[in-house]
């Protein structure tokens, strides 16, 4: 959305004015809970509250709930409802006080199966069937902030800043835009219970990243749809918009990716390299399948960034190489030199699902599907 006002009417009133009311002590038996779920774009996410009296021990204590489908491209308006069903927990940061809650949910149709957009059910299979080798995912972010106008955050209205070049791990005013939001998200997330292991300024200007990680299963992907949610919150109470589409600026800008490194216990263990190289090759006869599941759209959000420039590889085409930063798959130097660890699949776009990316890696890797 854009505005004729130029400036986001949030950004403008008082956000001090909440803090007198997020001091007044709730009854002790009740709990604010905020339901998320993936909406039927599968990239967006959206949230609606509920009042929970008692205190939840377990997630099973969390009512199912439902919200109009019909509203969120997942239901006709003729047959609306569809089901939150929660499956994991975090402490809300934009609520402090104990017991309050995020609910991350999975969407289920009128007739209990998943919905179209719930990539969540398929992955937790594949983790129960692959779990006795303990899959390891650490995914790196990257999002771009814009003004109210879809504009890069800090960009000159009329104009562009200078190449890229001094903005990656920038410091200074010049050279990255927004910092603060970076530092609250990254506080907000550790203190939802979300295992953020680092954040760092992007290449192209106004863009940043933050990495999730490692987590075994389910883990990263529930953590990172979760950082998500926060990082759009967080954003609009700033008035700046979050995009996660994977090539916001075109031209020589760089795009905006979601690398997800992935590792097995053999991996991890003496000589792994040898299991990290079976499973290249691996990975180099289901390259479509992977393409397919990249980003939301089968392949096509993807095909305006993964060009061969800027840091990526071709989506034509299967690499990988020790270093390599333009290739599909890329082996940390430490991994090669350790002869164990991880590999990094550089293909997932910035706005993929977490959860189709991790199943398609343990069917292809794991489970030899
Ligand atoms: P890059 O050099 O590609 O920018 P980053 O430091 O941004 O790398 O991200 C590395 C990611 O790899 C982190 O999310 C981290 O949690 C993850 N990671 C580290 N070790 C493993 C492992 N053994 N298995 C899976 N992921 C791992
Ligand atoms: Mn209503
Ligand atoms: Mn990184
Ligand atoms: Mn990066
Ligand atoms: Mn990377």
């Amino acid at each position: 959305m854009s505005t004729v006002l130029g400036y986001s009417p949030n950004a403008r009133i008082d956000k001090t004015l909440l803090e007198k009311f997020l001091r007044l002590p709730l009854p002790e038996d009740r709990v604010q809970a905020t339901y998320i779920w993936i909406d039927g774009t599968g990239e967006n996410v959206r949230a609606k509250d509920r009042t929970i009296i008692g205190v939840p021990t377990s997630i099973k204590d969390y009512p199912i709930w439902n919200f109009d489908g019909s509203s969120t491209y997942q239901a006709e308006g003729s047959n609306s409802d569809v089901y939150l069903y929660p499956v994991a927990t975090y402490k809300d940061p934009f609520r402090p006080g104990a017991n309050n809650v995020l609910v991350l949910c999975e969407t289920y149709k009128h007739n209990k199966e998943p919905t179209e957009s719930n990539k969540r059910h398929a992955c937790a299979e594949a983790m129960s069937r692959a779990a006795d080798q303990k899959p390891w995912f650490g995914i790196e972010q990257e999002y771009t902030l814009l003004d109210m106008d879809n504009r890069p955050f800090g960009w000159p209205t009329n104009g562009f800043p200078g190449p890229q070049g001094p903005y990656y791990c920038g410091v200074g005013a010049n050279r990255v835009f927004a910092r603060e939001l970076v530092e609250a998200h990254y506080r907000a997330c550790l203190y939802a219970g979300i295992d953020v292991s680092g954040t760092n300024a992007e290449v192209m200007p106004a863009q940043w990243e933050f990495q999730v990680g490692p987590g075994e299963g389910m883990k990263c992907a529930d953590d990172l749809w979760v950082a998500r949610y926060i990082l759009h919150r967080i954003a609009e109470e700033y008035g700046i918009v979050v995009t996660l589409d994977p090539k916001p600026m075109p031209g020589n800008w760089n795009g905006a990716g979601a690398h997800c490194n992935f590792s097995t216990l053999t991996m991890r263990q003496d000589n792994g390299i040898i299991e990290i190289e079976k499973a290249i090759d691996k990975l180099s006869k289901q390259h479509v399948r992977h393409i397919q599941a990249y980003d939301p759209k089968g392949g096509q959000d993807n095909m305006r960034r993964l060009t061969g420039h800027h840091e990526t590889s071709s989506i034509h085409d299967f690499s990988a190489g020790v270093a390599n930063r333009g290739a599909s798959i890329r082996i940390p130097r430490g991994v090669a030199e350790d002869k164990k660890g991880y590999l990094e699949d550089r293909r997932p776009s910035s706005n993929c699902d977490p959860y189709a990316v991790c199943n398609a890696l343990v069917r292809t890797c794991i489970l030899d599907e």
